[in-house]
């Protein structure tokens, strides 16, 4: 598989509007967009920064995966993503090498991003994202 470079940087916020005013007010970075993925129950704003980007996440429902880890955890880095250049053939080389995976499968992503997620007990620790955006 050949990863290209970090694609973002995943944090965990309780309030978006709140963060926000810290990323843009205080860090002087630019908001790109917000986008509600239903399916995760959550709510992102990315800030591009260079060659990434942070992806601030929020929770719709206490129950969802980032409510749940802000109840675990607290506020924080959630998830590093990694761009890959073809998603499919990374989930099954890693599946082949027996790696634990979240998703087998891709799924869609905020910004129309293909993602899925490495369990972090495979990655000391990190919950990995791999990331697949067509240009
Ligand atoms: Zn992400």
């Amino acid at each position: 598989m050949k990863v290209l470079k970090l694609d973002h940087v995943g944090i965990a916020v309780e309030d978006l509007e709140a963060s926000l005013a810290v990323y843009e007010g205080i860090l002087g970075m630019k908001l790109h967009g917000t986008e509600e993925v239903a399916e995760q129950k959550v709510k992102t704003a990315f800030l591009p920064l260079g060659d990434t980007e942070v992806e601030l996440l929020s929770t719709t429902d206490p129950e969802g995966p980032i409510g749940k880890f802000i109840a675990a955890k607290g506020q924080g880095v959630q998830h590093l993503a990694f761009r890959v250049e073809d998603i499919d053939a990374a989930l099954a080389e890693l599946k082949a090498k027996g790696v634990r995976l979240i998703d087998e499968k891709p799924r869609y992503g905020a910004g129309g991003a293909r993602i899925a997620f490495i369990h972090p007990k495979a990655t000391n620790g990190v919950l990995v994202e791999l990331c697949e955006r067509k240009a």
